[in-house]
């Protein structure tokens, strides 16, 4: 069969570009070798995002009684937690399959290899296609740690996938967004949760202010967390399981757990992916590419976390799949790559753009803040959050908003506004004089954007 456009991988990237080709006349066969959706359906974004909405259920309804709620004996029923979740995963998967047959686009269930210049193999049969799209993903990095294999030892995937693993008590190896995500559904639940990071500070990718304020978040909450923490062996049982782990002072500690959730990192995902001869240039299994997703294999693209040096999260995917089906059809990519959202769904949520105050300054760029507290916004405190704020960086001398960093409720729905005003480089002024709507949590970038305005 040949194609205009063959993708491999069925994720965000993959099936966003899928769709968007064939919405541009392109002939599209797309091949997957688990499940449409790939890491972000069914084993990421949305599994963690269904099981944190059931923990931060229960814990309001612990608190009902503050606001003069009487809910009775409250518990949680972690088995429905986790069917609750698979059946939203089913429903969105079953979507992402309708949109596949709306656009008549060939789905192909199997492993496929480049074995070629336009030639793919799967399930033995060989497909021709004009251009190939790599979409392939990524999986979870395995650091060299002695006792990692123990099966007291958990990845994302066991805890996201299918029944999951309920624990009184969890270590978490990595203080990424997985780790902290995932502390925050246990913590909520009620167990006791250790974070250990080797980084100086939690979210090691973000900016250190925020990582600060959430770490004594997730303490006051009853959690542990190290940063500077090297673990150097695993081992026990499942329900008995100890880490080794040198602290920031050079002592060596042990802390026990029920379990241990190793959340080191992610890395692409392109293992049997080209035959021998058709591989492009490389970096430690990630795709090299320039912007765009080009190659240095004509005709052979990637986009995704399957690229090196690409940011591992759903909507860079998406948005790339979106500027490929693009490309591909001879059409301008609609979707600016420079500033991207970056969320993290602990309990309080956090998310960033642009800038940072520290990155402006070591850029050199002179900048000034301003910061919203959540102890001054009404809704904060109807819903008794946690203390965080929203932070605008705007450059000194214009007032462009150059970035944002919020800990606060609703941080990954707020960052979308931010995003548009760092992206249209809307000035402190300009965002100030937009009537946001009251009482509410986004009132807080008006808040804070007021504090920036010039006469
Ligand atoms: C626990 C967790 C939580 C996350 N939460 C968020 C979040 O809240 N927001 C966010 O933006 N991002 C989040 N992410 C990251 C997000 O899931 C990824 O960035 C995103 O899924 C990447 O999309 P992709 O299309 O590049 O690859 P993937 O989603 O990994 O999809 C790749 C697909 O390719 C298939 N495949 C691989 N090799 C082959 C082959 N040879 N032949 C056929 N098929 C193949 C795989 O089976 C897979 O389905 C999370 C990740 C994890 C692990």
């Amino acid at each position: 069969m040949t194609y205009d456009i063959a993708i491999i991988g069925g994720g965000p990237g993959g099936y966003t570009c899928a769709d968007k080709a064939a919405k541009a006349g392109l002939k599209t066969v797309l091949f997957e070798k688990a499940f449409l959706g790939g890491t972000c359906l069914n084993r990421g974004c949305m599994p963690t995002k269904s099981l944190l909405h059931s923990a931060e259920t229960y814990t309001a309804l612990k608190h009902a009684a503050d606001l003069g709620v009487n809910a009775g004996d409250v518990g949680y029923d972690f088995g429905v937690m986790h069917r609750k979740k698979n059946e939203v995963v089913e429903k969105l998967r079953q979507g992402v399959a309708q949109l596949m047959k709306a656009g008549k686009i060939d789905v192909i269930e199997g492993q496929a290899r480049v074995e070629g210049p336009g030639k793919i193999s799967c399930n033995g049969e060989l497909y021709e296609a004009a251009d190939i799209v790599v979409a392939t993903g990524s999986k979870i990095a395995s650091p060299p740690i002695p006792g990692k294999e123990l099966p007291g030892v958990y990845s994302s995937n066991d805890l996201l996938i299918g029944d999951g693993v309920p624990f009184d008590s969890l270590i978490i190896i990595g203080g990424g967004v997985v780790g902290t995500e995932c502390a925050s559904i246990y913590l909520a639940l009620g167990a006791q949760v250790t974070i250990l990071e080797a980084a100086d500070h939690i979210l090691p990718l973000m900016d250190k202010e925020i990582a600060q304020r959430l770490a004594l978040i997730l303490k006051k909450q009853g959690g542990k967390v190290e940063a500077k923490a090297f673990v150097s062996k695993i081992e026990g049982e499942p329900g008995n399981m100890s880490v080794t782990w040198t602290d920031k002072k050079g002592n060596e500690q042990v802390s026990t757990a029920q379990g241990v959730l190793l959340a080191a990192g992610r890395i692409a995902n392109t293992d049997d992916l080209f035959a021998p001869g058709a591989e492009p240039e490389m970096e430690k299994g990630a795709i090299l590419a320039d912007e765009l997703g080009r190659t240095s294999v004509e005709h052979l693209y990637v986009i995704g976390d399957a690229k090196a040096h690409n940011i591992q999260l759903a909507h860079v995917a998406e948005a790339q799949g979106t500027n490929m089906a693009a490309l591909l059809a001879g059409k301008e990519p609609p979707m600016d790559m420079r500033v991207v959202p970056n969320c993290v769904y602990t309990t309080p949520e956090v998310a960033s753009v642009g800038l940072s105050e520290e990155q402006a300054k070591a850029e050199g760029i002179p900048v000034k803040c301003g910061k919203y507290l959540t102890g001054a916004n009404g809704k904060c405190l109807i819903e008794n959050t946690e203390s965080g704020y929203v932070k605008l960086v705007a450059h000194k001398d214009t007032g462009v908003i150059l970035g944002a960093q919020l800990v606060c409720p609703r941080a990954t729905d707020l960052i979308g506004e931010l995003a548009v005003a760092v992206q249209q480089a809307l000035t402190a002024n300009e965002l100030s004089s937009v009537i946001h709507p009251h009482p509410t949590f986004i009132e807080m970038i008006h808040g804070a954007a007021d504090l920036l305005r010039v006469e």
